[in-house]
């Protein structure tokens, strides 16, 4: 057993003495399978919350109304979940109530795919009650149970699905796919931050292109915001050789290169899919960063303001894209920068109020900005007194 298993052993063992079952469930069960590694140990338990935390002199109540526990132990903390079902769903999103249970075989039932609904015990036996080990080795991605209610139930399952298919490089199994096509307008009662999170978790994959496919495929993408207009994106992605991503900003550059114009249109996109300001941030550098790529006309001031990490990640996206570079020639140039941002300019807005009497405004931040560009280009040396002097000249003209 991997030794992330191994340190949570006392935790299931604990559980066991006190009178009540314990098994690792969920992705780490399904990644240890895979020989992949794992980060988090997910427990579940027979144990009621209260009983669980009776059973451990440390717990804190993460998320005790859904019946998860967590338990301290020497600095680490372990998730205790108990057993559950979740009845009657109506808006399509969340369980109108989680009832807890006590048995094992209700709680995998309730659970997504049947990779994911493998339990683990202590013993080191797989208790596997829908064919999930025989997934695993067929590569397969395969709803729990009848797909199309189980997608009606939770919509999130569907991102979930074509998730997984790229994460783990597998196939989406037959009835399972079209389950996810009928059902697919359903995901627009889902919380955007939610559908998010397995969007970015896809492009991160294995097989991005696998998981593209089956999002195209089933028309999930037309729930998605603004994402139905930009069928250009799903069209041309397919067909390109390699796809692989890095991070989240050369995935979500490459897919906004694919489809939009501008600065203002990335920012607009990732705002409806609400991303964070940095992530919007990063996105527009290494956008515009691309678009000098493809034309091969860069100059200092483009270096200075995009920076090169956003170059660096524009020519990874390049790559995909075939578009003939020399990043050597950039970065040589980066490196000749004579600054590489405002603070190493020798002179600032304190120097010409003090020394040259200037008064504080509009006008004196517009001659900093002359500055700046003058010495970035190379046309000024980098000196308060010679900076001084243009300072002067630049305010009478
Ligand atoms: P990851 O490696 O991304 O953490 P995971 O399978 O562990 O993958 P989690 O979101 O951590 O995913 O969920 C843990 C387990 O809970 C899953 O393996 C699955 O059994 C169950 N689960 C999670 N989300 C759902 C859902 N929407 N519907 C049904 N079961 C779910
Ligand atoms: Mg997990």
């Amino acid at each position: 057993l991997p030794l992330e298993f191994q340190k949570a052993r006392i935790i299931l063992e604990k559980i066991r003495n006190a009178g009540f079952e314990a098994y690792f469930v969920g992705g780490s069960v399904r990644d240890t399978l895979l020989g992949l590694p794992l980060h988090d140990v997910d427990i579940a338990t027979s144990a009621y919350p209260a009983e669980v935390k009776q059973i451990f002199k440390k717990t804190v109540d993460t998320g005790i109304e859904h019946g998860t526990v967590t338990v301290l132990d020497h600095g680490d903390g372990y998730e205790v979940t108990t057993f559950r079902t979740e009845s009657t769903y109506q808006d399509y999103r969340r369980p109108d109530s989680v009832e807890f249970v006590r048995s094992l075989e209700d709680d995998l039932k309730r659970r997504d795919l049947t990779i994911n609904a493998l339990a683990l015990s202590l013993d080191g036996e797989v208790i596997d009650l829908f064919g999930g080990l025989e997934d695993l080795k067929k590569g397969l991605i395969k709803a729990v149970g009848n797909p199309n209610e189980r997608y009606h139930e939770d919509a999130l399952r569907m991102m979930r699905t074509v998730r997984f298919a790229s994460q783990l490089d597998f196939e989406i199994e037959a009835t399972t796919l079209k389950a996810v096509a009928e059902n697919a307008y359903l995901l627009e009662k889902i919380a955007v931050e939610r559908i998010n999170v397995e969007w970015t978790k896809l492009l991160l994959g294995k097989n991005p292109k696998k998981g593209i496919t089956g999002f195209i495929e089933t028309q999930l993408f037309a729930y998605c915001p603004m994402f139905k207009t930009m069928d250009q994106v799903f069209k041309k992605i397919p067909s390109l050789e390699q796809l692989h991503f890095n991070n989240e900003v050369t995935a979500w550059t490459l897919v906004c290169y694919l489809s939009l114009d501008n600065h203002k249109q990335v920012s607009k996109l990732l705002k409806a899919w609400k991303c964070s300001n940095e992530l919007i941030a990063n996105v527009q550098n290494c956008f515009s960063a691309l678009a000098l790529l493809k034309i091969g006309q860069i100059d200092a001031w483009n270096l200075y303001t995009i920076g090169l990490p956003s170059f660096e990640m524009a020519n990874y996206v390049a790559d995909m894209l075939g578009f003939p570079r020399d990043m050597t020639t950039i970065q040589d140039s980066y490196k000749a920068l004579p600054i590489k941002n405002k603070k190493e300019l020798a002179i600032n807005g304190g120097n010409l109020i003090k020394d040259l009497q200037f008064t504080p405004g509009p006008l004196l931040g517009k001659t900093l900005n002359t500055i700046e560009k003058k010495v970035v280009s190379g046309e000024l040396r980098n000196e308060l007194s010679l900076l001084e002097i243009a300072a002067r000249k630049i305010q009478n003209d």
